[in-house]
């Protein structure tokens, strides 16, 4: 390991299906994910519940000896919704603070296939780190290729100027969990959005590139204030 690299990992978030889907290659995956992260020793952090991909990747990763958290918002936590969950669980109000929860407590996160809920979980993660919340890897385990087409709208997004290539290099994709998590025990985060428009503007001496160090750009109290 690099001294900037990101692992070894004590945690990885894992966002995946609350269905199984149409193949089996889809489930395998997830209890060879599971099996990965309890031979390493890295602790599962997953949306709770034993239904679809989630359920998988869980009783895997528990039936080996794996350590897993699951955060599940109160809304989703009845055994008729959820399935019921194996190892700890930490309720949450809603599913802001549960992916709040989530994010914190991994240090790296893991997209399965899955549909619109891991879509939106994993393009938040790349969203964080594109701005510069968080330096933590973010992986696809590409499973039969079911992450071709997003991987290759992100290209068409570079070409039409819409994602950074640095950003784009913020997507972690393997095969197969072995190969995928010792990619992210590699990574290295680019430089983030926020401190490419400061050294921007350092280089160019200019005051109006970029106005605070984070809070013109990101909301927060001065924004407010100007509203006001
Ligand atoms: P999706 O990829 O659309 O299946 O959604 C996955 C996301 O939805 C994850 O955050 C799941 O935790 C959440 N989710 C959806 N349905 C359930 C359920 N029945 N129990 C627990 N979580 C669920």
């Amino acid at each position: 390991m690099s001294p900037q690299s990101s692992g070894p990992f004590a945690s990885v978030c894992v966002y995946c299906g609350s269905s199984t889907g149409t193949k089996p290659e889809f489930l395998n995956a997830a209890v060879a994910l599971g099996a990965s992260l309890a031979a390493r020793s890295i602790r599962l952090v997953y949306g709770g519940g034993s239904v679809g991909l989630m359920g998988a990747v869980s009783t895997s990763a528990h039936a080996r000896g794996g350590s897993v958290l699951g955060v599940i918002p109160t809304a989703l936590e009845p055994v008729e919704v959820s399935g019921g969950s194996v190892g700890e669980v930490m309720v949450v109000r809603d599913m802001h603070e549960r992916k709040a929860a989530m994010a914190s407590a991994a240090d790296a996160f893991v997209a399965m296939p899955g549909g619109f809920g891991t879509l939106e979980e994993l393009l938040e993660m790349i969203t964080w780190q594109q701005l510069g919340y968080h330096k933590k890897p973010v992986g696809v385990l590409n499973v039969g290729g079911y992450f071709d087409p997003l991987l290759e709208f992100f290209d068409r997004s570079v070409e039409c100027g819409f994602i950074r290539k640095e950003a784009r290099a913020i997507v972690v994709v393997g095969a197969t969990p072995d190969e995928l998590l010792e990619k992210l025990e590699k990574y290295v985060a680019p430089t983030s959005l926020i401190e490419s428009l400061a050294k921007e503007k350092k280089e160019r001496g200019s005051e109006n590139v970029l106005e605070h160090d984070d809070g013109g750009l990101l909301g927060g109290e001065k924004r407010s204030e100007e509203e006001s």
